[in-house]
């Protein structure tokens, strides 16, 4: 099944609770802090069910149509298939929005292709994952997830003596029908517009904890839930031209807060196992399928810098100097690095779990790690080459209501290279991308949504061959002749 826009929609208004500052939102649609970016979600259904974009956004088994995210793929066509879909969807938001609804659906279709690691920590968890895979594709399910401790009690052990109420979600009860689980966890990106959220852990969790590794699925109108959102980007705009990403692609983040919430068994995949709550996304493909959308998601993104990035230049007639070119010769060789990374991830597949695909783990890896590392520097290379031109710029498109100054703009603002209007509406957009505070928050994504860099380089470490990288050194170190003086002895 394909949701369209207008359906999307009315999915969004089921009663949930969303808490701006002390505001009780009910109906996000329409809110003038996450309307464009409702919109924007819903767009990208109706590109998605557009029959005539069949063969990019879906795939089908038995007759039916599902979107393509949750392809479990068999061989390296199937990848790329997969791939091509998901560079469409993130296109269709230059890369901006994070979390579309292929970003937890590839966590669930990576679970999917191994049930076997649930239903051995319990008896029904694998089969209640896979109720729920089938559920999710055939309802074109928009997932989140908040799978992060709150920041600052991570660690209660290192403040000995210093007794707090820990507030992390947790099991706080369970009966004959399910468990009831309580406390926050973060940040649910994305979850004001999606259908359920996806409750689990990404960073390591001791087993002493094993409360806390819950993992669940539960729908975003749950009796209980209420998210918590930061503060809209898109709400302080009064025109689109001022801000046009934070018009549009808000996607905003959220703290869930789960009050006495109520989870019935079927949707409990992983109960009172800490240790493990982490590893069944690396043992599967789920890890990989999540960010391998996210490598994609990038990519997007990288298109969208380079392209303003030499728009720009052209604004500010610094086009054709040989040192400009340089630096634009730079950008588009590293937008073509991550299209490479990511094909690379095609190409070199890896027959995991057996019977199925996955993209190369150590290469999926390797490009969050670039992502990570190369984000802020991207972007500040953006802003060099935007000088001071951005804030030479009228505070707002309604300069032109007063005809004297429209009159004054049209003539003063323009440049040889391009007329005001179209050079305001340029510099406004970078600006959205380099000093806004949706630049700001995007800095901050990149950085982290993945985990910090700990938690990222982690993951290369894991993966590593070091048998093989040990036996080219060994075996280089065996062949280096050492003249006959005798062996060397301990103590001499
Ligand atoms: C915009 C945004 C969107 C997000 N969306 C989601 C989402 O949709 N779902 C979700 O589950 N999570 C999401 N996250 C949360 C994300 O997973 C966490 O932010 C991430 O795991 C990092 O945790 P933290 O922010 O508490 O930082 P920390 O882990 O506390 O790290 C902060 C810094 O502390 C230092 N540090 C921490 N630990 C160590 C250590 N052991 N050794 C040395 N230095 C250390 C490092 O300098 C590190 O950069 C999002 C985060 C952001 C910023």
């Amino acid at each position: 099944m394909l949701v369209s826009g207008k359906e999307k929609l009315e999915r969004m208004r089921d009663g949930r609770v969303v808490y701006v500052g002390s505001e009780k939102v009910t109906d996000v649609t329409t809110h003038p802090a996450f309307r464009h970016a409702a919109q924007s979600v819903a767009d990208l259904y109706d590109r998605k069910a557009d029959p005539a974009k069949r063969d990019v956004f879906s795939y089908e088994e038995n007759g039916e149509h599902f979107s393509i995210y949750w392809l479990r793929c068999r061989n390296r066509d199937d990848l790329a298939r997969r791939t091509r879909g998901l560079k469409a969807i993130a296109d269709g938001t230059y890369g901006l929005i994070g979390r579309t609804p292929d970003h937890v659906a590839g966590m669930v279709t990576g679970l999917a292709m191994k049930p076997e690691v649930l239903e051995e920590l319990g008896a029904g968890r694998g089969r209640n994952l896979m109720a729920y895979y089938e559920y999710a594709r055939k309802n074109d399910i928009y997932l989140a997830f908040a799978c992060v401790p709150p920041t600052g009690i991570r660690s209660p052990d290192m403040f000995p003596g210093q007794e707090r109420k820990d507030p992390t979600l947790r099991v706080v009860d369970e009966d004959a029908d399910g468990v009831t689980i309580s406390g926050m966890k973060m940040l649910a990106t994305g979850a004001v517009f999606a259908d359920e959220v996806w409750i689990g852990n990404l960073i390591p969790l001791d087993e002493k904890y094993k409360k806390e590794g819950i993992t669940c699925a539960v729908p975003m109108n749950a009796p209980g839930v209420s998210l918590w959102a930061r503060q809209s980007y898109e709400q302080p705009v009064r025109n689109e031209a001022d801000y046009p990403l934070s018009y549009r692609f808000d996607e905003t983040d959220s703290v869930l807060v789960c009050d006495r919430v109520k989870v019935p068994w079927e949707r409990v995949f992983l109960h009172d196992n800490g240790a493990m709550s982490r590893t069944i996304y690396i043992k599967t493909p789920a890890n990989c399928y999540a960010n391998h959308q996210s490598n994609v998601r990038f990519w997007a993104k990288m298109g969208l810098v380079v392209g303003l990035a030499s728009r720009i230049c052209q604004a500010n007639g610094v086009d054709r100097i040989p040192g400009v070119r340089e630096t634009l010769g730079r950008l588009a060789a590293l937008e073509a690095t991550i299209g490479g990374l990511v094909q690379g991830q095609i190409e070199a597949w890896e027959a995991f779990p057996e019977g199925w695909a996955c993209y190369n783990r150590r290469h999926m890896y390797a490009a969050l790690n670039w992502c990570q590392e190369h984000h802020t520097e991207i972007i500040d290379t953006l802003r060099t080459l935007v000088g001071g031109a951005a804030l030479q710029m009228p505070a707002s498109i309604d300069v032109l209501a007063d005809p004297a100054l429209r009159e004054r703009f049209g003539d003063w603002w323009a440049t040889p290279s391009m007329e005001a209007l179209k050079r305001m509406k340029l510099y406004k957009l970078v600006w959205d991308l380099i000093g806004s505070e949706f630049a700001g928050r995007h800095m901050l994504y990149e950085k982290f949504y993945a985990g910090n860099s700990i938690i990222v380089r982690n993951q290369s470490d894991r993966e590593a061959p070091w048998d093989r990288f040990h036996g080219i050194v060994d075996d280089l170190l065996e062949g280096i002749e050492v003249p006959d003086y005798g062996a060397a002895e301990p103590g001499h």
